[in-house]
């Protein structure tokens, strides 16, 4: 008897290139999404993209209505979804970094309207995956919602993103190596799930920009074209296994656990990129070729890089394993004295 059953949620249409901002009202035309859209952006997005983007829907006269967002919280998310049911709109696009993302993202689930992503950063995989969370009380409060209906990435506006931002992405994209062995190893010792497709697209991804880490450089389109066609790539490995496993494991559980004890401190993918290097070292992998790949790039391989006192690292990596219900190589957690040897033998500290 055969009962398996899956159901891909992909993003329907995905416009990567030099000015393709101005084509973001044709890439929503095709969804048949109706109704007035909602503009959810911050600042600085606001006025590399946003205010372009609203024009654009202004000229078809749908009389776009643009929310201001300033940081990544619940609250953000709350009045996200008040101005929604104000302005009676019918669909939600995010326009920014990550944030603005994410707030959209989630704001959309909730109202059960359509989401449309237009990164302004290429910063981390999020972007075109359905998941995302914000702070919310010490604790974070997570969607695994579905991945946005279209995707505008213009490569003009993510080339003039701070560098930083990019490098994050980069290194996100790279920790796709041990999120991998972890799935694996779960697959193997827990009977977890697991896509045979979604690993390997997943693995060629981080493959295929670690070979490409020579030439991704600031301000560079073409850098950008890369960067963001692989998060693309992680993306989809994601909907593939309908799970963040081909794209999170340890190095994402520790990258957690050092925003909750040091809110703030550094990027996302820097952190997972310097989560990797200790990871893949307890893997018995090659973690020489993961910190060399991140040095490359100029993403952060120490804690002092990223701005992080040793002991917060350590102290991380021995309490990450509490963070969700995911079976990685941190296993029941490590030991204090197992984490300091891990951080000094890879150099991280
Ligand atoms: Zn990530």
């Amino acid at each position: 008897m055969f009962e398996k059953s899956t159901w891909i949620r992909l993003p329907r249409n995905v416009v990567v290139g030099h000015g393709v901002l101005s084509e973001t009202v044709d890439a929503v035309d095709e969804l048949h999404l109706h109704g007035r859209p909602l503009i959810v952006t911050s600042p600085t997005p606001r006025e590399v993209a946003g205010e372009r983007v609203a024009a654009g829907f202004a000229d078809e006269g749908l009389d776009p209505k643009t929310v201001v967002v300033d940081e990544a919280s619940f609250a953000a998310v709350t009045r996200v979804i008040d101005a929604a049911r104000e302005a009676e709109v019918g669909f939600l696009v995010g326009v920014g970094g990550g944030k603005a993302i994410d707030i959209a993202k989630m704001a959309s689930d909730e109202l059960g309207l359509g989401f449309v992503s237009v990164p302004t950063a290429a910063s981390h995989d999020g972007i075109v995956s359905g998941r995302g969370s914000v702070p919310d009380e010490g604790t974070r409060h997570s969607v695994a919602a579905e991945p946005p209906l279209a995707v505008v990435a213009d490569t003009e506006v993510l080339a003039d993103a701070p560098w930083r931002l990019t490098t994050a992405g980069c290194a996100d994209i790279i920790s796709n190596y041990t999120a991998v062995k972890d799935w694996r190893l779960a697959q193997r010792l827990q009977n977890v799930e697991y896509s045979e497709y979604a690993a390997a697209l997943a693995e060629m991804t981080a493959e295929m920009l670690v070979d490409n880490a020579g030439s991704i450089k600031p301000g560079l389109e073409e850098s950008a074209w890369v960067v963001v066609k692989a998060l693309v790539s992680s993306g989809v490995a994601m909907s593939i296994a309908d799970s963040s496993r081909p794209a999170s494991g340890a190095e994402h559980l520790f990258s957690h656990q050092l925003d909750r004890i040091a809110p703030g401190a550094a990027l996302h993918g820097h952190q997972v990129g310097v989560g990797s290097i200790v990871t893949e070292y307890l893997h018995g992998g090659d973690w020489r070729g993961i910190r060399d790949a991140l040095a490359t790039i100029g993403a952060p391989t120490t804690a002092e890089e990223l701005g992080i006192d040793d002991d917060t690292v350590v102290e991380a990596l021995t309490t990450a394993h509490e963070i969700r219900d995911r079976y990685t190589i941190l296993g029941n957690g490590m030991s204090e004295a197992a984490a300091v040897e891990a951080v000094e033998t890879t150099g991280v500290v």
